[in-house]
């Protein structure tokens, strides 16, 4: 199973993903952990990135292109995975398709998480305070004011996304203001009618 989560930041694609993972025991590829590990590990890719990052704007397609590409090459994806906050760019979604044609491979589907923006910096925000609470140190971009700038990249850069995978007839919506159980199930139900 090859699938994109698409929709803005808190829009339950992290959660979502790890729920795919468990039921279909594909890896989930979250562009974001893996720049948050490059930022920790003080790797060259982290030093261009956590500047960006911080900010809440966009890393270059350059750069996420090609983590991605070397990772989809690795063993545990060879029967799909689920790909959590990539594409971003019309350009990162030319690139999954010649990535995936390189290997005569498709995509089963792209779900976009449908939700209300108004709801969005509040989950954020006790995103932050959970991970406080569980004594992490919460993610340096989930604050109100950098969620601002995430949720402007995100219509800017991202939210044509929707158009390009409409347009293909792959895109399967899905409400994303449920509880998480609830999205849960309508994704196993949008997946099953594939
Ligand atoms: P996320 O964990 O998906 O919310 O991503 C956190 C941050 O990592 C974003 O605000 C961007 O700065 C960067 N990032 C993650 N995925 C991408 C991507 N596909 N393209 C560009 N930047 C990304």
């Amino acid at each position: 199973m090859r699938l994109i989560l698409l929709g803005p930041p808190g829009a339950g694609k992290g959660t979502q993903a790890q729920r795919l993972v468990e039921k279909h025991g594909v890896p989930q590829l979250s562009t974001g952990d893996m720049l948050r590990a490059a930022v920790a590990a003080g790797t060259e890719v982290g030093k261009r990135a956590k500047a960006v990052m911080d900010a809440g704007e966009l890393v270059s397609d350059e750069i996420v292109n090609a983590i991605v590409a070397e990772r989809i090459g690795q063993s545990d994806c060879a029967n799909g995975f689920i790909l959590d906050g990539y594409p971003r760019t019309l350009a990162q979604a030319d690139a999954v398709e010649a990535m995936l044609s390189e290997r005569d491979l498709k995509l089963d589907a792209t779900i976009e998480l449908v939700v209300d923006d108004a709801a969005l910096v509040g989950r954020i925000e006790k995103r932050a305070q959970e991970a406080i609470a569980a004594g992490q140190t919460p993610r340096k971009d989930d604050n109100a004011d950098v969620f601002d700038e995430r949720l402007r990249e995100y219509y800017k850069k991202t939210a044509a996304l929707i158009g390009y995978y409409h347009a293909k007839g792959s895109l399967l919506r899905v409400d994303g203001m449920k509880t998480i159980d609830e999205v849960t199930a309508e994704i196993e139900q949008v997946l099953a009618s594939l």
